[in-house]
């Protein structure tokens, strides 16, 4: 299985030992060439939104990479990331791939003291460590849209198709399981593209 983490800005190193540790080959996307490889998966990780979005369109690997997750790639998008796949910003008139249907408020917390550590509920794993920095969350998600935690009664961790955002840095803490839950996806994905080639 090998996932292709976005490695143009932000916390990407962390992504790719959490998912080494769970036996997954990574590969880092940094420019377009790097898009040629095979790759399963997706992350999309935390940084500055506004920057990899714009790094994104420079190298020229904005709209290969919009095609894949429409196509239905499985995507772990954290923090940066989820602001990336939001098909609406509450507060700031971008949109970058719009292919999540959630609205999502930039820096939700404050700007400087926004940064905290929690502990909640997630859907189907149990109680998770959740470390917040400059955090987004979501304020509305679309009716197919599955939310799998809320802190505050804000949504923190949604699911919708392939695609899984979250507001905090699951890469960060020391529990493995939401990145053993995508992989999980990847491997249902990967079984399904190959029993349709089959028929
Ligand atoms: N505040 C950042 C943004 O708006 C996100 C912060 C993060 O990824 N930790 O892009």
């Amino acid at each position: 299985m090998k996932i292709a983490v976005l490695a143009v800005q932000g916390a990407f190193i962390e992504h790719e030992k959490k998912l080494e540790v769970l036996g997954a080959q990574c590969i880092e996307l940094r420019k377009k060439e790097d898009l040629d490889a095979e790759f399963d998966a997706l992350v999309l990780p935390g940084g500055e939104s506004t920057v990899q979005g714009k790094l994104l369109r420079e190298l020229g690997m904005f709209d290969i990479l919009k095609e894949k997750i429409e196509d239905g790639m499985p995507v772990l998008a954290t923090c940066a990331g989820l602001i990336l796949l939001a098909e609406h910003l509450t507060n700031d008139e971008h949109v970058y791939f719009g292919t999540l249907p959630v609205s999502v408020r930039r820096n939700a917390y404050g700007r400087q003291l926004g940064s905290f550590h929690t502990v909640q509920e997630f859907a189907g794993i149990g109680k998770v460590p959740m470390t917040f920095i400059r955090a987004p969350y979501m304020e509305e998600a679309g009716t197919e849209v599955q939310v799998l935690a809320k802190v505050d009664g804000h949504l923190v961790a949604v699911r919708y198709k392939n695609q899984f955002g979250m507001s905090f840095h699951p890469e960060l803490d020391e529990d493995s399981r939401i990145h053993a839950l995508f992989l999980q996806t990847v491997a249902c994905s990967m079984e399904m593209k190959e029993t349709a080639m089959l028929r």
